[in-house]
């Protein structure tokens, strides 16, 4: 089976499943776009209009303040020109395309709205604090935010390239006989990705949800720098000083085995990255089913194998990356920091000195980061498994 098939047979047999299911915070809370049907119907749902509210004063109003986030009332449509079509949307709200009025600057605004029962105000006011703190050339920057009696306003800065859900659609749609990305455009995205989660795990902050839909293209460009979007589901953990995360958060096709036993740390995000790297490789998730449960077991299982017919022309070195990001064992799963510096990586990153001037010195930063990190990758343990 070619690695398009596959692709088509994995959307085919997950698209009466049922992702797209929030359950309360003690229970699965599980989000994915693989089901496309629940993210269509979501689209319909959401009025044609941008939620426009009147321009309130600044400060607000006993009443407003009962139940607000922020503790600001001010209205966005005084600020920003919203378009009415929907660039995407997700569990918590609709992402239109802004205009700021004063500079004509176009972003991107993410609208919550507040009485949605999925939408807890202490979650909102979580993501609202540690995109705050993110600022990261491959995080999504967070430019303003507003909130009026029904919605909270997130502006961030407008991705145009779409996901890397959509690029991997449509690469592995491509049945020309290529599996999937090549290893050098793999390779880069995972270096960002890995770039962005080593600065957030620095920060004691974990994403708890990456997945390439919540994985942007600046631009339409086949080679746009990418950034990570959506901390919803994110939350601030210093290992060692606290207890074990145990709220079970995630995306099926991408958690990780700690996070369904309910004890896990920050690198559960690892094991995302090694399921992310292996898609883009081959078009198909390592760890699949008919649905939840059984993509669930498969996950708990930790197999998964190389099949030749897509795997056979892998370099030595993206497999041996894989292995060593999928351990069923967090404690032999390499952090972010080994993963920087292992040598699909670091090849990736010897090979690309003549990219333009600002990736070139961002190369050059991560450099110094990486080798500052003192890292020893050699020495780092290898999966026995037979894969
Ligand atoms: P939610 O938290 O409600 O799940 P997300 O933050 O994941 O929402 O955004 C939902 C979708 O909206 C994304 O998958 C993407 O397609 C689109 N989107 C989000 N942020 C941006 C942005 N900055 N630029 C362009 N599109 C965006």
């Amino acid at each position: 089976m070619s690695a398009f098939d596959i692709q088509h047979y994995d959307i085919a047999t997950t698209a009466n499943m049922t992702f797209d299911e929030v359950f309360s915070a003690d229970d699965v809370k599980c989000t994915s776009r693989f089901d496309s049907p629940s993210y269509n119907e979501q689209q319909a749902d959401i009025p044609a209009m941008a939620p426009i509210s009147p321009c309130y004063s600044k400060v607000s109003s006993t009443s407003s303040a009962a139940n607000s986030i922020t503790g600001i009332f001010s209205s966005i449509d005084c600020k920003y020109h919203i378009d009415r079509q929907v660039l995407g949307s997700g569990h918590y709200g609709s992402v239109r395309e802004c205009i700021d009025r004063v500079t004509g600057q176009r972003c991107a605004v993410k609208s919550i709205r507040k009485s949605d029962p999925a939408v807890k105000p202490v979650d909102l006011a979580r993501e609202i604090a540690l995109l705050k703190e993110m600022k990261h050339r491959s995080i999504i920057r967070l430019a303003d935010v507003h909130e009026d009696a029904e919605y909270v306003h997130l502006v961030t800065d407008l991705c145009e390239g779409g996901e890397l859900f959509d690029r991997i659609i449509e690469k592995c749609d491509d049945d020309n006989g290529t599996a999937c990305f090549s290893e050098d455009e793999a390779a880069k995205i995972i270096y960002q990705i890995l770039t962005a989660v080593s600065y957030m795990h620095t920060r004691g902050v974990v994403h708890r949800d990456l997945k390439p839909e919540n994985v942007l293209y600046e631009t339409a460009d086949e080679d746009s720098p990418i950034k990570v979007i959506d901390f919803g589901l994110s939350r601030e953990h210093r290992e060692g000083f606290e207890p074990p995360m145990s709220t079970v958060v995630g995306t099926p096709y991408y958690i990780a085995p700690e996070v369904l036993k309910g004890r896990y740390g920050k690198s559960c995000d690892l094991w995302s990255v090694g399921v992310i790297s292996y898609i883009l490789l081959c078009g198909y998730p390592p760890f699949n089913g008919a649905n939840n449960n059984e993509v669930h077991a498969a996950v708990q299982r930790g197999r998964y194998r190389f099949p030749s017919a897509e795997w056979s022309g892998t370099s030595r070195e993206a497999k041996d990356f894989i292995r060593r990001v999928l351990q069923k064992d967090p404690r032999k799963r390499m952090n972010a920091e080994h993963a920087l510096n292992h040598p699909w990586i670091v090849q990736w990153i010897a090979n690309h000195g003549n990219v333009d001037t600002n990736a070139r010195e961002n190369i050059e930063d991560d450099r110094q980061y990486i080798s500052s990190a003192k890292s020893v990758f050699r020495g780092f343990p290898t999966s026995r498994r037979k894969s």
